[in-house]
């Protein structure tokens, strides 16, 4: 499976396993970063190959955010507190993941209104997420 960036200077192909589904966060963070909601899958760290230049942002001190240099495009977010870690890719990248559908939602009460997303997905608001995910470091205000 293969995908890109706006510009084409960044592929991703994913060779082996990964999810067929749709994660969204809605936390400040994402927001501020994507401009309005984070949406991405979940592909096993062996499974990934990049080419082109990368830019990193540390978001948080255990996770970094990637992005295109040139074109600004989201690439994916990753632990960086491990060996390993699985990447978050962003499914707009993919042709393939068009009809995927969206599995959860996390930080749902925090939703602006216009990135409020219908469905049956679970959705997990702020005070849960947070009580099973005791190293992040928080919604900012
Ligand atoms: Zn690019
Ligand atoms: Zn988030």
């Amino acid at each position: 499976m293969k995908g890109r960036c706006l510009c084409g200077a960044v592929s991703i192909t994913v060779v082996g396993e990964h999810e067929h589904e749709i994660g969204a966060c809605h936390c400040r963070m994402c927001q501020l970063w994507t401009g309005g909601v984070f949406v991405c899958f979940r592909a096993d760290a062996p499974s990934v190959q990049v080419t082109g230049k990368v830019a990193r942002h540390a978001s948080s001190g255990f996770a970094e955010r990637a992005f295109c240099p040139v074109c600004g495009s989201h690439l994916w977010m990753r632990d960086t507190d491990r060996d390993g870690a699985p990447y978050d890719l962003m499914p707009g990248l993919f042709e393939a993941a068009r009809d995927w559908p969206l599995r959860s939602e996390i930080y749902s009460d925090r939703a602006m209104a216009s990135a409020r997303l219908e469905g049956a997905h679970t959705r997990t608001p702020r005070h849960e997420f947070e009580a099973d995910n005791a190293h992040v470091e928080g919604d900012m205000p």
